[in-house]
């Protein structure tokens, strides 16, 4: 067994909701007035299985895209959300890990890419705002190293571990198509899968 911590990294959702607070100065001051919620895609949605698309040109369509993003993921609330989960196949990510008491800390991460992982795993209660209410134990690398563009377009590096590992893992995840039931067992995916499919087919009857 991989050494496990018992530190609950929802990956895309936590109890608390901050009201008002900062948000990137630099991207929401400009597109503030054109920010949009967007629907959150769920399960058993085949959307979530699409391989999103890499960003080839980082315009004014990709920073809109990006407010809509934060602005969906503050609203859930989430602390990570990638744009496939809003219907779009583009290989973007948002996320913000700050804790309730600390200045909102909005992270863009495009085209991502894992270029290495630990052999040491670690256990993180995981969660997904596609997959709403449903918590389960995900083991994964403790470590990783993952090359993205910033807004701005140029090449950035990150060496990640912890909660930051966890999360660029979940979210490079759904831009290939990958939720994070598809590292549970079989028998608790399909179980799962059962009840969103149930869910979604009661709602559809309404
Ligand atoms: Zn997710």
């Amino acid at each position: 067994m991989a050494s496990g911590t018992s530190a609950a990294a929802r990956c895309a959702a936590r109890a608390d909701h901050r009201g008002v607070s900062r948000i990137d100065p630099v991207s929401a001051t400009a597109y503030i007035a054109a920010m949009a919620l967007r629907d959150i895609l769920i399960l058993p949605d085949k959307r979530l299985r699409q391989v999103s698309d890499p960003v080839k040109k980082i315009d004014a369509g990709v920073r809109k895209l990006v407010v809509d993003m934060f602005e969906t993921m503050y609203d859930a609330p989430g602390i990570g959300l990638a744009a496939i989960q809003i219907g779009t196949p583009k290989r973007v990510i948002t996320m913000d890990l700050a804790k309730k008491e600390e200045p909102r800390n909005p992270q863009v991460f495009i085209n991502p890419e894992i270029v290495w992982g630990s052999q040491e795993k670690a256990i993180y209660e995981e969660g997904c705002l596609s997959i709403p209410e449903y918590f389960d134990d995900v083991e994964r690398p403790v470590q990783v190293r993952v090359k993205y563009l910033d807004l701005e377009g140029k090449p950035q590096e990150v060496e990640a571990n912890g909660l930051l590992a966890t999360c660029l893992q979940h979210e490079i995840d759904h831009v290939n198509g990958i939720l994070f039931i598809d590292h549970l067992s079989k028998l608790k995916r399909e179980r799962v899968l059962k009840k969103f499919t149930k869910a979604a087919k009661r709602a559809a009857a309404v």
